[in-house]
C-alpha cells in the first residue's frame, strides 16, 4: 500500500510517498514559491540523486501535477504510475470542535474545513486547495484529512474553556483548541515504546519546540491540556510569537499606540518572542551565538524561553498528578542541548536526573536522563508525516472494506 502525504501551505507544498509495508519513505520533496515564475521543485527518491526544477507554477493544482510527474518519471521517480497510490493523506491544521480523529474527505468534511478558515486563516485555505487539487487530478483516490487539533479533542472543559462570558464560547466557539497534535501524538507514542510500557499507563509531557512551540500534557495517551489556545499565539515564548501575555497589556498598548487589529496581530505574531526581546533573530541558533558573544538581550530572550518551558512542565506535572517522562522534539527541542539542559537542570525536584553527556551526544533519538532518574527524559525527532500516513492507511482500509461489504 502506497500513501502520498501532503502538507500544503500558501506558497509551498511538502510531500512524502510512503510504502506502508515497512513504513519506508519512497520519495520526499517540496515545492516552494508557488505563485511565482521561479517556483522551485526539490525532489528526492530514496537511493537516487536529488532533482531540482525551476518553473512557473502559479497554483496548487499545477504544483501537484509537477510533483506527480517527477514521482512517476522513469529516471528520477519512485513509482511507474499514479495508479500505485492507494490514498492521499492531508495535514489539515484546524478541524475546530468537529473532529476527534482523522476522516475520509467528503463534501461535508470540506465544508467544515472551510467553516474553520477563521480558526486557522493561514493554513486551512491552502490545505483545502491541496484537497481540491488532488480531487481534480486523482478523482478515484480516497483522501483523508488528519487534523492538528484532533489529538487535543480529549481535553476536559476545565482545560479548554476560557474564563470569559460563556456566551462567547456558545456564540463563537472561543476556547482552547491546541495545535501540533500530530507531533505530540507521535512523540508520546514513541516514548511509551522506548519505555516498553503501554501509553495508557503513562503521564508524559511533550515539548514541541520549533518556530512555533507548544507543550502538551498527555495522560494515558490522551491530551489533557496544551499551551496553544484559540490561536497558536498562546503559551510558550516562540521565535516571533509572544506566547502568554496579559490581555490588559495588549489593550493598553493598542490604546497608547493607536494600533488597529491588524497591527496588533502582527506585533504578537511576527515581532514578539525571541526576535522581539533580543532584537536579533527568531532563530535559536543565532540567539545562542549572540549569547556566547556576551549579548545581554540575547541572554534575556534565552532565559525567558527556557523559564516558560520549565514553568509549564511544573504546571502539567501538577495537572496530571505526576509525570513519568518528558520529551523534547522539533527544531529547537531536537537540536539545542543548551535549551534542554537549562530546562531540566533545575527540575530535580520533580525527579529528573539529567545526564549531561548523553544530552550532548550526536544521536538523534536518545534518552538524556540517568538510569536512576524517576522521570525519564527523551529527545525524539518528530515525524508528523508518518502519523498522517498511518491514519490515512487505516481510514482508507476501512473505506475499502465497507465498499466491499456493500457490494
Ligand atoms: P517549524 O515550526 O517551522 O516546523 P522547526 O521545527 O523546523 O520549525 O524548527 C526550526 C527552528 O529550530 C529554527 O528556527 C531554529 O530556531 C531551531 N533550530 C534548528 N537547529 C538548531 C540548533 N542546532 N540549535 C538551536 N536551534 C536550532
Amino acid at each position: 500500500m502506497k500513501i502520498f502525504v501532503l502538507n500544503c501551505g500558501s506558497s509551498s507544498i511538502k510531500y512524502q510517498l510512503f510504502d506502508m509495508k515497512k513504513e519506508t519513505v519512497l520519495a520526499r520533496g517540496r515545492v516552494e514559491r508557488i505563485g511565482m515564475d521561479t517556483a522551485v521543485l526539490s525532489h528526492r527518491t530514496t537511493g537516487k540523486e536529488e532533482v531540482k526544477q525551476v518553473a512557473s507554477i502559479l497554483e496548487h493544482t499545477a504544483a501537484i501535477k509537477k510533483v506527480l510527474a517527477v514521482l512517476t518519471d522513469p529516471k528520477a521517480g519512485a513509482i511507474q504510475s499514479v495508479d500505485e497510490i492507494t490514498a492521499v493523506g492531508h495535514r489539515v491544521v484546524s478541524g475546530g470542535e468537529h473532529f476527534s480523529e482523522s476522516v475520509l474527505i467528503t463534501d461535508e468534511v470540506k465544508t467544515v474545513i472551510k467553516q474553520c478558515f477563521d480558526l486557522a486563516p493561514l493554513h486551512n485555505p491552502p490545505n483545502l486547495m491541496g484537497i481540491n487539487a488532488i480531487e481534480s487530478i486523482l478523482p478515484e483516490v480516497p483522501q483523508v484529512a488528519v487534523f492538528d487539533t484532533a489529538f487535543h479533542s480529549s481535553m476536559p472543559p476545565c482545560a479548554f474553556l476560557y474564563a470569559i462570558p460563556y456566551i462567547l464560547y456558545k456564540r463563537y466557539r472561543i476556547r482552547r483548541y491546541g495545535f501540533h497534535g500530530t507531533s505530540h501524538k507521535y512523540v508520546t507514542t514513541r516514548a511509551a515504546q522506548l519505555m516498553k510500557r503501554p501509553v495508557e499507563d503513562l503521564k508524559i509531557i511533550s515539548c514541541h519546540l520549533g518556530n512555533g512551540a507548544s507543550i502538551t500534557a498527555v495522560k494515558g495517551g490522551k491530551s489533557v491540556d496544551t499551551t496553544m489556545g484559540f490561536t497558536p499565539v498562546e503559551g510558550l515564548m516562540m521565535g516571533t510569537r509572544s506566547g502568554d501575555l496579559d490581555p490588559g497589556a495588549l489593550l493598553y498598548v493598542m490604546s497608547k499606540e493607536s494600533l488597529g487589529v491588524g497591527e496588533a496581530n502582527a506585533m504578537l505574531n511576527k515581532h514578539s518572542g525571541l526576535i522581539g526581546v533580543s532584537g536579533i533573530s527568531g532563530d535559536m541558533r543565532e540567539i545562542e551565538e549572540e549569547m556566547a558573544a556576551g549579548n545581554q538581550r540575547a541572554r534575556d530572550a534565552f532565559d525567558m524561553f527556557v523559564y516558560r518551558i520549565r514553568k509549564y512542565i511544573g504546571a502539567y506535572a501538577a495537572a496530571m498528578g505526576g509525570v513519568d517522562a518528558v520529551v523534547f522534539t522539533a527544531g529547537v527541542g531536537e537540536n539545542s542541548p543548551a535549551v534542554r539542559e537549562q530546562v531540566c537542570r533545575t527540575l530535580e525536584c520533580l525527579g529528573i536526573e539529567f545526564d549531561d553527556e548523553k544530552n550532548k551526544n550526536s544521536e538523534k533519538e536518545k534518552e538524556i536522563s540517568k538510569p536512576s532518574s524517576k522521570v525519564r527524559v527523551f529527545v525524539i525527532p518528530t515525524n508528523e508525516e508518518l502519523v498522517i500516513a498511518r491514519d490515512t492507511m487505516e481510514v482508507a482500509a476501512r473505506v475499502t472494506e465497507s465498499r466491499r461489504e456493500r457490494r
